[in-house]
């Protein structure tokens, strides 16, 4: 009896062992720990039709679309301004930055301490650091360039990359006298330490990564690219020899430094064995600038609310959770990145937060036919323009087409057939939610100086606004945008 027990126990013990040894090998985490590491990928300015998941077929990202294989692809990805300072606002609260006031481009204005993202609006990177991370961002920052805007202030344990809105790409100091520099952790870099910016960038986003041991991450790669002015080095021109439009040709050179970078980012994680448990999001901040980028089958640009302003590509990748080579086709937004990565962190969705944003993981995994949000809406310039989605209707206010339109996106995703007056009953209960949704909005906390000039572009027949510009106020728009 006395045996047999032991044997019994002895069996338990082996048991136990066997399952202990399975899990650690199973656990794709350095330490054991679940949590998964999270890269968030924003690139600046890059069309819904400029990268290999969406059919590109002249600008190549191989990188990146092997991201979008290894998980899920949304056809219907937004952003939640089409433009950059706003979205990025967004994109950081998981809230809609009109709440705020964050409705225009923040000026350059360093010595400003009024200018930026409102300090009691919380951080996605700030819960995640609460939570363990070790948190990163690297690369475009612009969401204030006064200090205690600055990530260091916002729950980046570490910081490489600029301040404001727009960066020549050999890191040369710049903005108003000059006094934007690369910075690491606070520290102005010389440039002369630089080589090219989506290269310096996808460097320290290696180093970073291998640094960390025992602590899942959390890193925010902003690479400027493929944003003006038109930079790029004879390697990644090299890759895009084929094309002929030259702003174009230049363009799709710097989509192939930072498509390399996500490469060599990718086989990183492989190497040390943490892909399976790493979720990587890649998107673009708004839809593909006006001279350059292909947004696919959509009208409109970047600063337009049409789809072409500010619908996106927008992959997520977490091999391990979720589902891969897929299409996931309900309205998803920006928005939705904050509740998600605290979702895949084991994190609280706190009510305090406030979030607009849903967590799609549950929409991902179970692949549910509800979707995640019941409207998405854009407010631009204090309302001067606005949009709403809902099903597959859009409301749209064109201030320089001085209409408000209403477009079926199932049969016309081309905006090009305004239904007001045929569909009356949707058009005003569209107007009514945009009402209700706008009445708890923030006014804009600063003016954009330029947006006079922008209007000005607009009325402008696309391919010629910028000719109406004079030089430096072509480099105040490039500057700020
Ligand atoms: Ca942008």
């Amino acid at each position: 009896m006395k045996n047999r027990l032991g044997i019994i126990l002895f069996i338990a013990l082996l048991t136990f062992l066997a399952c202990k040894d399975k899990t650690s090998k199973n656990s794709d985490f350095k330490s054991g720990n679940d949590k998964p590491n999270i890269i968030l990928i924003l690139t600046d300015d890059q069309g819904y039709g400029d990268v290999g998941f969406n059919g590109s077929k002249d600008i190549l990202t191989p990188h990146i679309d092997n991201i979008a294989k290894k998980g899920v692809v949304f056809s219907d990805g937004y952003v939640s301004h089409p433009y950059c300072s706003p979205s990025r606002a967004g994109l950081m609260t998981g809230r809609y930055q009109q709440r705020f006031g964050h409705e225009h481009n923040v000026p350059f204005a360093p010595q400003d301490s009024t200018m930026g993202t409102p300090k009691n609006e919380v951080f996605l990177s700030k819960k995640l650091k609460e939570a363990g991370y070790k948190t990163s961002a690297i690369g475009k920052w612009h969401l204030g360039n006064y200090p205690s805007f600055l990530p260091p202030q916002r729950g980046f344990d570490h910081w490489f990359g600029f301040s404001g809105g727009n960066m020549n790409y050999w890191g040369y100091p710049s903005g108003k006298n000059k006094t934007m520099h690369i910075q690491r952790n606070g520290e102005n870099v010389d440039h002369n330490e630089l080589t090219y910016l989506t290269d310096d960038f996808t460097n320290e986003a290696l180093s970073f990564i291998k640094q960390q041991k025992d602590t899942p991450f959390f890193m925010y790669l902003s690479y400027n690219a493929p944003h003006s002015p038109d930079h790029a080095t004879k390697q990644y021109l090299e890759k895009a020899n084929h094309i002929e439009n030259g702003i174009r040709s230049v363009y799709a050179a710097m989509i192939t430094g930072l498509d390399q970078g996500v490469g060599r980012i990718d086989s990183l994680l492989t190497r040390l064995g943490i892909r399976e448990n790493t979720l990587i999001i890649f998107l673009s901040d708004n839809g593909g600038r006006l001279d350059a980028a292909n947004n696919g089958q959509f009208r409109g640009h970047k600063g337009m609310l049409f789809e072409g302003g500010i619908r996106v590509p927008f992959t997520m990748s977490w091999p391990a959770k979720l589902p891969q080579n897929t299409r996931y086709n309900q309205p998803v937004t920006s928005l939705d990145i904050f509740s998600t990565c605290l979702a895949a962190a084991n994190l609280k969705l706190n009510d305090s937060l406030r979030l607009d944003g849903k967590n799609l993981l549950p929409f991902l995994k179970n692949n549910l036919s509800e979707a995640p949000h019941q409207a998405l809406f854009w407010r631009v310039a204090n309302g001067e323009e606005y949009a709403i989605r809902k099903g597959n209707y859009k409301l749209i206010k064109s201030a320089y087409k001085n209409k408000t339109m209403l477009f079926d996106l199932s049969e016309d995703e081309m905006e090009t057939r305004d239904i007001s007056s045929l569909k009356p009953e949707i058009f005003n209960d569209l107007e009514k939610l945009y009402t209700n949704w706008s009445k708890d909005l923030a006014e804009p906390l600063w003016t954009d100086p330029h947006i006079q000039n922008v209007k000005k572009e607009e009325q402008d027949v696309q391919n010629t606004r910028f000719k109406s510009l004079s030089k430096k106020e072509k480099e105040d728009y490039e500057f700020n945008h």
